[in-house]
């Protein structure tokens, strides 16, 4: 294990029981320092009844076509971060139109709330971590194979990836 420090009082960490389980722990103060997955939002975008997909410039399923999305920031709730992401990746405004489902695993730390939207305004442009876009027909999105080496991460969005569009395939 990396040595970390408390951010309370800079002590070192350790890996302690606590409450049945192994957490870490500042070796002087006590203070248990919990991990807790990150919230993720991931949204189905339909753009003059296509749908909007991006090609992925990094991991996990880099290089994989998937809704636009990405990490939660404090300040901005869940709607407002997933519009947001939808703007920095691709140009484009949406509305959100409802929630698709919320999805988890234990071995994965992020959390991926996905929804579904439309567009309004702008003309969709890749940028950012997106490193092309286009827009799919109904029934005819890419087909592309389940990642064979990837990382648990990878296998498991791209199952997420699939369920989320699945009206569309
Ligand atoms: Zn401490």
């Amino acid at each position: 294990m990396i040595k970390r420090y408390c951010r309370h009082c800079g002590s070192s960490t350790i890996l302690a029981y606590v409450d049945g389980r192994e957490r870490e722990q500042c070796s002087r103060c006590s203070v248990v320092f919990y991990r807790n997955p990150t919230p993720v939002t991931l949204t189905v975008v339909k753009h003059e009844e296509q749908l909007l997909l991006v090609r992925r410039a990094l991991s996990p399923l880099k290089d994989y076509w998937a809704p636009p999305g990405g990490y939660v920031e404090c300040g901005e709730s869940l709607t407002e971060a997933a519009i947001r992401e939808v703007r920095e990746e691709t140009g484009l405004d949406v509305e959100i139109d409802g929630l698709i489902d919320v999805f988890s695993q234990a071995d994965v730390d992020v959390i991926i709330i996905a929804f579904r939207a439309h567009s309004v305004e702008g003309h969709p442009v890749a940028a950012d971590d997106a490193s092309e876009l286009s827009l799919f027909k109904q029934g005819e999105l890419p087909l592309e194979p389940a990642p064979k080496n990837g990382t648990s991460t990878d296998k498991w969005f791209y199952k997420v990836i699939r369920e989320a569009t699945a009206t569309w395939r």
